[in-house]
């Protein structure tokens, strides 16, 4: 939770307009794309947090708890990933 809140008081928690509870997240290393209320695409997530079904990462916790999040345009996810 310390690391969400890091994160959300770095102003790096972004809400994809016009998406439904899509948020992009910038990690220490990378930018990751969330989906509320359950999924993140970070490696940690996706290779553990999957396993067992109850674990969120901190990207989810931070897009979750973020109540003033700063707004993204629709990102071309393609785009996004590649970056
Ligand atoms: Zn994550």
């Amino acid at each position: 939770m310390e690391k969400a809140l890091e994160l959300i008081s770095m102003g790096n928690v972004h809400k994809i307009v016009d998406a439904e509870n899509r948020y992009v997240v910038e990690g220490k290393t990378s930018k990751y794309l969330v989906m509320l209320p359950d999924f993140c695409s970070c490696d940690h997530f996706v290779f553990r947090c999957l396993k067992e079904a109850k674990k969120v990462c901190y990207h989810i916790l931070a897009a979750k708890h973020s109540n003033k999040p700063k707004s993204i345009e629709n990102v071309d996810l393609i785009q996004f990933f590649i970056n």
